[in-house]
């Protein structure tokens, strides 16, 4: 087994296959380690998988994963941490916006026996005001202390043997990877990095894909949403009570509507306890 396996996960990426497999080669060879780079193709419409295979056929360092469709970057990750042999495993962005420059640092830190090496973003690059503020409300929502985890983290990461064993092992069906690195504890060395632009090619998230990964992340991974719903349902009760006892005094005082008093409390009381349920 190599002792480092490189995972790159691929959508639409013909244009940096090679030259990012070339790049992950020059530092990995110059740290004198052995090494799989395992190049997962997330189900592309263009010409990366026959990039990949041309390349594992030059340098059977290569592991080529071709899944059968595109199933997102979180299960291209996954795909690639259950074929990774290593003793550690780096995760990185196949498009040069993680800059493979700064593997020597990260490797240097796994050495020093941190568990985790997370590159986080020195500056979070050309974001606007709006999606500051998003992202800003999404790690807010997260929970304080996951929050904090996640805040600039990105998916650069180097991880040791046993904490890809215990990812790998997890029953998460709808993976968060970031979230579950922050989780699972161990001992965590942070890099900075700043993002690259990207080498070429083009972005495949769009902001309703984000608004959507948000979402899907937050009630997969943090239980905010339950707990924001059940507050609704004290809050209805609340109203309820007040909106009952006015309803209960019209209808001593005679002037309301035949069946409207029962219909008033039956269906406040019922919402709340729905809600809080
Ligand atoms: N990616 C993937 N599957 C997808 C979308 C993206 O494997 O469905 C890969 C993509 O090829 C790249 C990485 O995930 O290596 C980050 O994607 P991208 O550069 O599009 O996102 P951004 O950097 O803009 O957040
Ligand atoms: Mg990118």
């Amino acid at each position: 087994m190599p002792e480092l396996s490189v995972i790159l996960p691929m959508y639409n990426e013909e244009a940096v296959v090679d030259m990012v497999i070339e790049a992950v080669v020059e530092q990995l060879t110059a740290l004198e380690r052995s090494f799989e780079i395992i190049c997962v193709d997330d189900g592309s419409r263009d010409g990366t998988a026959t990039a990949i295979d041309a390349a594992a056929q030059r340098d059977d360092r290569v592991v080529p994963v071709i899944l059968s469709r595109n199933f997102g970057k979180e299960a291209a990750m996954s795909a690639g941490l259950e074929a990774a042999g290593g003793r550690g495993v780096l995760l990185m962005d196949a498009d040069l916006q993680h800059p493979p420059d700064l593997i020597p640092r990260m490797v240097a830190e796994w050495d020093a026996g941190f568990d985790v090496v997370d590159a986080v973003k020195a500056d979070r690059g050309s974001e606007g005001p709006v999606y500051a503020l998003a992202a800003g409300v999404f790690y807010a929502l997260m929970g304080t202390s996951v929050g904090e985890h996640l805040r600039n983290s990105s998916d650069f990461k180097l991880l040791d043997r046993q904490v890809v064993d215990v990812i790998v092992a997890m029953p998460e069906r709808t993976r968060f990877f970031r979230g579950l690195v922050a989780w699972v504890g161990f001992r965590v060395a942070k890099v900075p990095f700043m993002v690259q632009r990207r080498a070429a090619g083009t972005t495949s998230w769009g902001t309703w894909g984000l608004m959507q990964y948000s979402l899907r992340n937050l009630v997969a991974f943090s239980s905010a949403p339950l707990r924001f719903v059940a507050v609704l349902g004290f809050i209805t009760v609340g109203l309820d009570v007040l909106l009952a006892l006015q309803t209960l005094i019209n209808w001593l005082a005679g002037n309301a509507v035949d069946g409207f008093t029962t219909v008033i409390l039956t269906v406040g009381f019922l919402g709340g306890l729905i809600l809080i349920s």
